[in-house]
């Protein structure tokens, strides 16, 4: 009777677990959350897909300009960061909104997949440098130990060149510049792309010095600096202290609201 009893409550625990309502989703409101909207844009957006073909088809002019200026001269080298750059990772950040989790937890293994899609353009403007004859080389922040499967992700799309000597991963520092001089040795950077700006120049440094310099070096933009579309994440936020123990965003708020002057107030 004892068994039987026991047998009957396993059973009703059982059903009720498998009828039970499934549990309410939470509810993501679009507008109140920055990184959803950001990851959609880099997703879903025709606009960012028509930045990005954008931007590379200025690059194509570009290596096409340079190529014809230079015809005989074999040691021309484009520099592309990856990630955001020629491989979109708006998946994983989709997962961290889902999760409420933050880099850099989940992100070895979502690049250890190898399923970061190309981001648009990326692929047919490195094959067409690659048939002008022009060296191309990947300089990411990604860790080393990354370094296989992010190989096989580029390979995966046909990406051109990509040997041991033209990817250069993360090692000791995030500063590109080290790994730029490395390529400058035996070849002349003719072209930089990237979605950071530490991706094409010395770059450290808060706002709005970085603002300033960018004013600086704005007829190289188009011309040796691609820019590609990135709303999910850069250098940009620690630069505005955004991630300090006090952000200081009232500050941030009140210069912005000047140029409001009394309307709606
Ligand atoms: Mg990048």
């Amino acid at each position: 009777m004892k068994i039987k009893t026991t047998f009957l409550i396993l059973l009703s625990a059982l059903l009720f677990s498998c009828t039970r309502a499934p549990q309410q989703k939470q509810a993501y409101n679009p507008a109140d959350n920055a990184l959803l909207m950001a990851t959609f844009y880099n997703y879903y957006a025709a606009e960012y897909q028509a930045l990005c073909y954008q931007a590379y088809n200025v690059a194509k002019e570009r290596v096409t300009q340079l190529h014809k200026e230079f015809p005989k001269k074999k040691n021309m080298a484009v520099v592309v960061d990856i990630d955001e750059t020629v491989l979109n990772n708006s998946p994983y950040q989709a997962l961290s909104v889902e999760k409420n989790s933050h880099y850099p937890q989940c992100w070895d293994s979502w690049c250890e997949q190898a399923a970061a899609k190309p981001v648009p353009g990326a692929v047919s403007f490195l094959r067409y440098a690659d048939s002008l004859g022009f060296q191309v080389f990947y300089v990411t922040n990604r860790n080393i130990k990354l370094k296989a499967a992010t190989m096989k992700n580029l390979r995966k799309f046909n990406f051109p060149q990509v040997t041991d000597g033209h990817v250069y991963m993360k090692t000791t520092t995030s500063d590109k510049e080290p790994r730029r001089q490395v390529i400058s040795k035996q070849y002349d950077i003719v072209l930089l792309a990237g979605d950071n700006l530490g991706d094409l120049y010395e770059a450290s440094g808060k706002y709005p010095q970085r603002n300033q310099k960018v004013k600086a070096l704005r007829n190289n933009f188009g011309v040796k600096y691609i820019v590609l579309p990135n709303s999910m994440y850069g250098t940009w936020p620690a630069g505005l202290g955004l991630f300090s123990k006090n952000p200081p965003v009232d500050s941030l708020l009140k210069v912005m609201a000047k140029s409001f002057g009394n309307a709606c107030r």
